[in-house]
């Protein structure tokens, strides 16, 4: 299709030019000099980023990497790890830990896991070294309270560390991880963080810092990340320069425009999407009932022709829908990702887009979608 197309799946997300051209740059010196420089100015900036005063840890690597490294930071071989679990993604970090020679303990739920099943079972095995929390299950667009998480741990007397995946939730959901007594988290480069795919980021307060297991290995250990000795040290090799340039630029972006709102911004939108997906109506329908259990970055829909409209929409529109990967079958949803550099109009035009796929294909759909999406654009905003 003719024109800028608009990628609507949550992550990869779309990639600021500013990241871009920032990027676009031979490698300099990575003994001495300007990189250096820059790089010592990422660590304040995602530390603030992801609300701590302790460590901030760059690797090159997906999110599936950073699963696998704050696991073998931590742990060893035979732990008993608990995974509250609602979607693809934390059944993916248990596989991980499984493949790590860890014994999960996986408490499936349909939506946002129940604190009182997270405080028994800890109370019936202390032997169990770390709860594994997605924060948002990008699969399933469900969010969970990582603070009832971590009243759980601490109401059972268990010294389990709390991890929290927020790959999908940094930079659009309101997160800080010292306030939430989470010990150790992480996020990927992609998604929120509007930085092409290749680095991961972990978060290690000083009690994670202070715990380790016989699963560590030279690749994955984080403190000579931390506290290096040589710049090299940081990244175990040769530094992803071009990424960190392009970081510092989607950092740059974030800081301008202030965290708090940040935040805001994507809590319009999703209200946005919210708001035209319950006007709709039958057949189609949110994935997540309850508001405050959704996701600010992406929304799951369920939709029996989810295939075709996301075809449709692709090959008439320009718009590419994210891909169901939860559900009964997954072929039945979609999903929309609303994170990182995305504004009014980049939402409202996918909506647009979907609502002319839902009339293209005969689908069943009340009238009215757009028009309750730009009212809670057009809401002034609260003081
Ligand atoms: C995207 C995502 C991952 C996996 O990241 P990859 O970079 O695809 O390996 C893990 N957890 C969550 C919540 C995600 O959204």
């Amino acid at each position: 299709v003719t024109g800028r197309p608009h990628l609507a799946i949550p992550g990869p997300s779309v990639t600021p030019d500013a990241v871009l051209r920032a990027m676009h740059r031979t490698s300099p010196d990575i003994y001495e000099g300007e990189l250096l420089d820059l790089t010592a100015t990422l660590y304040p900036s995602l530390k603030a980023l992801a609300g701590t005063r302790h460590h901030a840890a760059i690797y090159l690597g997906n999110g599936h990497a950073a699963w696998e490294a704050a696991l073998a930071n931590t742990l060893s071989r035979g732990d008993r790890v608990l995974v509250p679990s609602f979607g693809v993604f934390g059944q993916g970090w248990a596989t991980v830990a499984q493949g790590l020679g860890l014994e999960p303990v996986v408490i499936e739920s349909p939506g946002a896991p129940d604190p009182a099943r997270i405080e028994s079972a800890l109370r019936a095995d202390p032997a169990i070294r770390a709860v594994l929390a997605v924060h948002t299950d990008t699969s399933t667009s469900l969010r969970a309270d990582l603070a009832t998480l971590r009243a759980a741990i601490d109401a059972a007397g268990s010294g389990a560390l709390l991890m929290a995946d927020a790959m999908a939730s940094l930079g659009c959901d309101p997160f800080a991880m010292d306030t939430l007594g989470v010990d150790v988290a992480m996020a990927g480069s992609q998604k929120g963080l509007m930085t092409p795919p290749g680095l991961f980021f972990l978060w290690i307060n000083d009690k994670a810092l202070a715990v380790r297991g016989d699963l560590v290995t030279p690749t994955w250990d984080w403190r000579p990340r931390v506290q290096p000795e040589a710049f090299w040290r940081r990244f175990f090799g040769t530094a992803p320069v071009q990424h960190l340039y392009g970081l510092r630029a989607a950092l740059d972006l974030i800081e301008a425009e202030g965290l708090e709102r940040v935040w805001a911004r994507h809590d319009r939108l999703a209200r946005a999407v919210w708001a035209a997906a319950d006007t709709w109506g039958p057949p189609l329908s949110l994935g997540v009932p309850d508001p405050k259990n959704r996701s600010r970055a992406v929304t799951a829909l369920r939709l029996p022709r989810a295939t075709a409209l996301r075809a449709w929409t692709r090959d008439h529109t320009g718009v590419t829908l994210g891909v169901g990967l939860a559900g009964d079958p997954p072929e039945n949803h979609f999903r929309i990702g609303h994170m990182g550099h995305v504004n009014a109009h980049a939402i409202l035009g996918t909506l647009s887009a979907i609502g002319a796929g839902l009339k293209a294909l005969g689908i069943p759909h009340a009238p009215g979608a757009l028009d309750a999406a730009e009212r809670i654009i057009a809401a002034p905003e609260p003081a």
